[in-house]
C-alpha cells in the first residue's frame, strides 16, 4: 500500500508491466530499436514459477532472446535437451511424440527462475530500465499526441517519500501474466474458458535419472505431467491438474491427498518409485491457476497486452513460453512502428489493429486445438472434469 503524495517519475517511450518472458521480449525488442523502455516487475526475486519445458518450435526464439552466448543457455538449461513427450492420454499404452522430426530436433527444460533472470539481464543489457515496483493504475491523457500517466507502487519511491511514483509514457504494454493488471485497470474483462488449476510437488532421488521425456498421464479426476529438472542431482516436478471447484482440487492441495491421488496413477507412480524418488519435504504442494483465458480486448489505443496477459493456455499445450516470447516480439515490433508513425490521438492505429487481429486468430486456433486434444480422451466418461471438456 502507498501513502502520501506521489513522486514524479521519469518520461518514457514505453512502460512494460511485468518482466516475465513476454515483458522481457517486448523490452529487448523495443530497447534494441532505441526506444526508452521502463520494465516494471513486482516480484524482484520469485521463489517458484511453474513452466519449465520449452517446445522445439520455441528453441530459436529462446536463442534469439538469450543471445549468442552458450554460457547463458547452459546456465538456465544445464545442457538439458528434451527428446519428446510420452503420454498416456487417449489410451492406457504410452504414446511417444518424438522431437527429432521437428526443425530444432529437440526441446529444452530450463531452470525457470534462472531463465526469467537471464531474460531480465538481456533486457537491461539491451538498454531497458528495470525497476522493482507494482503497477497500480494508469490514465491516458489525450492532448495532440496522447500520453499515459502510470502510477507504480515502487519500493524505492516508498523509501524516499512514502508515496506512489507516477511515470509518463507514450505507450503501455501489459505483460503482467494471468492477472492482466493493465487490461483490468482499463476495464477490459478477462474471459475464462474453464477453471483448471495446477498442483505441483518437487521430488528428489539419490539414484540417477536420465529421462529426457515429458511424461503426461490422464486419470479419472484430471491429468498429470512430470519433467526431470536440469541439474546434476535427480529432481522432478510432478503436477496434477483438475478444476478448482471439484473435490479432487481440495485433495490435491495437501501432501497426503496429493499422494493418495498419485496412487491411482499407472505410469508416473511406478516411474517415481522405481527411480527412488521422494517428495521434497521442505516444500508444501503449490497451487496455481492453469485455465485457458483471454482478455476480451487484446489492446486498444496506445496499449497492448502480450503473453499470458493477452491469452493464457492450458499447460497441456506446452506453448506458454513460446507464445510469450513470440507475442512479446510481435508486440515490440508493432509498438515500434506505431511510435514511429506518431499518429495523432483519435486517429486509427493500424499497427495496433494488426496485432489485435493476429491475437484473435491465435486464440481461435488455440481453442480448436485444446478442444481437439480433450475430445481424444474418452476413457473416463463419468468424471465431471472430462464431461465438462467434452461439452465444450
Ligand atoms: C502448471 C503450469 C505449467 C506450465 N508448464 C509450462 C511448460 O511446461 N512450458 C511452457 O512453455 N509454459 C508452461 N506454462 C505456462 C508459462 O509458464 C506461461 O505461459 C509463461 O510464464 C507466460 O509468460 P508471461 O511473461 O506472459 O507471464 P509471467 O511469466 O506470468 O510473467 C508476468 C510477470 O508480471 C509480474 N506482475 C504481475 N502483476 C504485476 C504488477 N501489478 N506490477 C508489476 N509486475 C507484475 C509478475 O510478477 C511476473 O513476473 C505452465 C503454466 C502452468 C500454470
Amino acid at each position: 500500500m502507498t501513502s502520501g503524495a506521489p513522486v514524479a517519475g521519469a518520461s518514457w517511450d514505453v512502460v512494460v508491466v511485468g518482466a516475465g518472458p513476454a515483458g522481457c521480449a517486448v523490452a529487448i525488442t523495443l530497447a534494441g530499436f532505441g526506444w526508452r523502455v521502463l520494465l516494471v516487475e513486482a516480484r524482484a526475486a520469485p521463489r517458484f514459477k511453474l513452466g519449465e519445458s520449452i517446445a522445439p518450435g520455441a528453441v530459436g526464439l529462446v536463442r534469439q532472446f538469450l543471445g549468442p552466448s552458450a554460457d547463458v543457455l547452459d546456465r538456465v538449461a544445464a545442457g538439458f535437451r528434451t527428446a519428446g513427450n510420452v503420454s498416456l492420454w487417449a489410451g492406457a499404452q504410452p504414446d511417444t511424440t518424438d522431437f527429432f522430426y521437428t526443425p530444432a530436433g529437440h526441446g529444452l527444460c530450463v531452470d525457470r527462475l534462472a531463465f526469467d533472470q537471464a531474460l531480465r539481464d538481456r533486457a537491461t543489457a539491451a538498454g531497458a530500465t528495470l525497476v522493482g515496483g507494482r503497477f497500480v493504475s494508469c490514465v491516458r491523457q489525450v492532448d495532440g499526441l496522447s500520453r499515459w500517466r502510470v502510477t507504480l507502487d515502487q519500493a524505492q519511491a516508498q523509501a524516499q517519500a512514502g508515496g506512489a511514483c507516477v511515470h509518463q509514457a507514450r505507450f503501455l504494454v501489459d505483460a503482467s501474466g494471468r492477472v492482466a493488471v493493465v487490461g483490468r485497470a482499463l476495464g477490459v474483462a478477462c474471459q475464462p474458458l474453464d477453471g483448471l488449476f495446477a498442483y505441483a510437488q518437487w521430488y528428489d532421488s539419490a539414484m540417477p535419472d536420465q529421462d529426457v521425456y515429458t511424461r503426461i498421464e490422464s486419470g479419472p479426476l484430471g491429468w498429470w505431467y512430470s519433467n526431470r529438472l536440469p541439474g546434476a542431482a535427480a529432481r522432478r516436478l510432478l503436477v496434477f491438474h483438475t478444476d478448482h471447484d471439484l473435490p479432487a482440487a481440495r485433495q490435491a492441495a495437501h501432501q497426503a491427498g496429493f499422494d493418495a491421488l498419485l496412487q491411482a496413477s499407472t505410469h508416473l507412480r511406478p516411474l517415481l518409485r522405481d527411480k527412488g524418488y521422494a517428495a521434497d519435504g521442505s516444500r508444501p504442494v503449490r497451487g496455481a491457476p492453469a485455465g485457458s483465458q483471454r482478455l476480451q480486448a487484446f489492446g486498444g489505443p496506445d496499449w497492448l497486452a502480450a503473453g499470458d496477459a493477452a491469452q493464457a493456455y492450458d499447460p497441456l499445450s506446452s506453448q506458454g513460453i513460446w507464445k510469450a516470447l513470440d507475442s512479446g516480439s510481435e508486440a515490440g515490433h508493432q509498438v515500434h512502428y506505431q511510435l514511429q508513425a506518431a499518429v495523432p490521438a483519435g486517429r486509427p492505429q493500424s499497427q495496433v489493429q494488426q496485432y489485435l487481429d493476429g491475437q484473435a486468430l491465435r486464440w481461435d486456433r488455440y481453442v480448436l486445438q485444446r478442444n481437439f486434444y480433450y475430445a481424444q480422451q474418452d476413457r473416463w466418461r463419468e468424471g465431471a472434469f472430462w464431461q465438462r471438456r467434452r461439452g465444450d
